[in-house]
């Protein structure tokens, strides 16, 4: 049986250009970056090699990037370094409803330590509203934090805007940019973001790695104590391999971002559009064309996302429900909420993610076999019998 991954947001797999230029680092070019020695050095080096490649893909200096353990740690630097290290400006944030956990989490426990937070709205698109941002912000308000792309609906944000919103209110703008790098083009100064968030294994880099943008000037408190690394604002001795990792996989995931999403979000629309006009009661989560090239989330009325998740992987298919942090958790998603979605169809929700190795033989295997599992899971729904015998009745 043919094995098909589409939880590509959940993770991606490291590539073998990107297992090729990490192997020397285990177990010949071992040496500490912060020895001085020749061994020391060398991995400095390549650390800083990796830096610039971060930097480039963002138009930012190696002097801006920094280096850190996943993009919750990168999301929590920014949003608590900033909250701590302005808090003689003020206590108020500004974020959205639809973030990642990595974000409304870390600002619910801010909450509890006495901060205020404002979550902005989203319409049903998961479109952040500006009007509402624009109101919100009050001379106490320190950060503003929206991500650039939504983890589960795929749905892209007016970052440019609400960066030109924060640069007029003199407010500092934080962007979780995990799921948006390699299929968004970033420049961060034209773009007036302060801080930015990744993540390696979004794109085909090791899990347990990431980085955060700091535009200079900008000061978050650190929150790591310990050794020199990064700077002084980061302790902690460096991921060597998985850092040359994450430069060389993000050379590779911005190099022709354009062809990247022409190519991917081809075979997302095949899926979207075969599975919309093959199988009935369903809808389109997100926005149809603001979205990310590899996202595609369909709610499917009178079933249980898990029980689709399941059938689909019998079939050997790999997909998710929405964010694979909050898998095990009972409760709809918070995203399909804020975006008016009814529980019972937030509940019946599935994300297909693509990266640039699915096909469009692999998209139709999928939607083959997800008729046969809805087919087979509406068969078994008491809910879906009633609405058909109750439409059989009003037609006759
Ligand atoms: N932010 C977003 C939007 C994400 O999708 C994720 C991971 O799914 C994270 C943050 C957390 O990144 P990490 O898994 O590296 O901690």
């Amino acid at each position: 049986m043919e094995r098909i991954y589409m939880d590509n947001a959940a993770t991606t797999r490291v590539t073998e250009p990107v297992m090729a230029a990490m192997q020397p680092y285990f177990c010949e070019v071992f040496g500490n970056p912060m020895s001085i020695h020749g061994f020391g050095r060398e991995a400095r080096k390549a650390v800083e090699n990796a830096r610039r490649q971060v930097a480039d893909a963002l138009k930012a200096d190696p002097s801006e990037i920094y280096f850190t353990g996943c993009g919750t740690e990168s999301d929590n630097w920014a949003v608590r370094g900033t909250a701590y290290a302005q808090i003689r400006k003020g206590k108020h944030l500004i974020t959205s409803a639809i973030e990642h956990h990595a974000i409304i989490h870390t600002c619910a426990q801010l909450e509890k330590e006495g901060f205020e937070v404002t979550y902005l709205p989203v319409d049903e698109f998961g479109v952040v509203d500006l009007v509402a941002l624009e109101k919100a912000i009050r001379p106490d308000t320190t950060l503003i934090s929206i991500m650039s792309a939504n983890n589960e609906v795929g749905t892209i944000q007016p970052i440019e805007e609400i960066g030109r919103i924060a640069k007029a209110h003199n407010v500092l703008f934080h962007t979780d940019a995990v799921q948006a790098i390699g299929s968004v083009e970033f420049d961060v100064k034209k773009m007036n973001i302060d801080m930015l968030s990744m993540s390696g294994h979004k794109f085909h880099a090791p899990k347990g790695v990431g980085a955060l943008y700091i535009r200079k000037g900008v000061r978050p408190q650190r929150l790591i104590h310990g050794g020199e690394q990064e700077r002084g604002q980061r302790a902690g001795t460096e991921n060597v391999a998985s850092i040359i990792g994450l430069g060389k996989a993000i050379e590779i995931a911005t190099a022709n971002i354009p062809r990247h999403n022409a190519e991917v979000s081809a075979v997302r629309d095949r899926l979207i559009d075969r599975i919309l006009r093959e199988i009935p009661y369903t809808r389109l989560n997100g926005h149809r064309t603001q979205r990310l090239p590899g996202n595609c989330n369909i709610s499917f009325e009178f079933i249980e996302g898990e029980s689709m998740l399941l059938g689909l992987d019998l079939k050997g298919i790999a997909a998710s429900t929405g964010s694979a942090c909050a898998s095990g958790s009972l409760d709809p998603s918070h995203v399909l909420l804020a975006m008016g979605l009814p529980h019972e169809i937030a509940h019946g929700s599935l994300r297909l993610s693509l990266c640039e190795e699915n096909t469009l033989e692999q998209a139709d295997k999928v939607v083959d076999a997800l008729i046969e599992v809805v087919n087979r899971l509406r068969s078994l729904s008491p809910l879906y019998d009633d609405f058909i015998a109750a439409q059989k009745a009003n037609k006759a």
